[in-house]
């Protein structure tokens, strides 16, 4: 069985920074304020298609400043989970997770100047929920 996580990344931990976010077009601008030790890679139907790194932080390290209104929101299975992307590039910079819809899942791929390589990746089961 894969559950094996690898362990985080202890010297880069509990420093939180600012990091820019955009999609594709730019369209969609954001900042989020984050603690890059980890990336979390889920396998539910939607992540493994758009092949997405998350992390999730709270509403108040979140700061969209394109009106959601102007992004497309979508929602399937439960329709817990709210996935906004971009209309006019498709790309799907954050999330609201179905198992902590209170708080936003970013992709960490739509973030300036991260290393991704350089980050643990911690493997997660969406695929296992009802
Ligand atoms: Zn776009």
């Amino acid at each position: 069985m894969r559950y094996h996580q690898p362990p985080r990344n202890t010297l880069v931990g509990n420093v939180k920074k600012n990091y820019t976010g955009s999609c594709h077009c730019g369209k969609v601008q954001f900042e989020v304020v984050l603690d890059l030790d980890h990336l979390r890679v889920c396998d539910c139907s939607l992540c493994r298609k758009r092949g997405a790194l998350n992390h999730r932080v709270e509403d108040s390290e979140l700061h969209i400043s394109t009106p959601l209104e102007e992004l497309t929101l979508y929602q399937w299975h439960t329709k817990t989970a709210k996935d906004y992307f971009c209309p006019t590039c498709g790309i799907l910079p954050f999330r609201r997770p179905r198992t902590a819809p209170d708080l936003w899942t970013v992709n960490v791929r739509c973030l300036d100047g991260v290393d991704l390589e350089s980050i643990a990746v911690e493997n997660v089961y969406g695929s296992r929920l009802d």
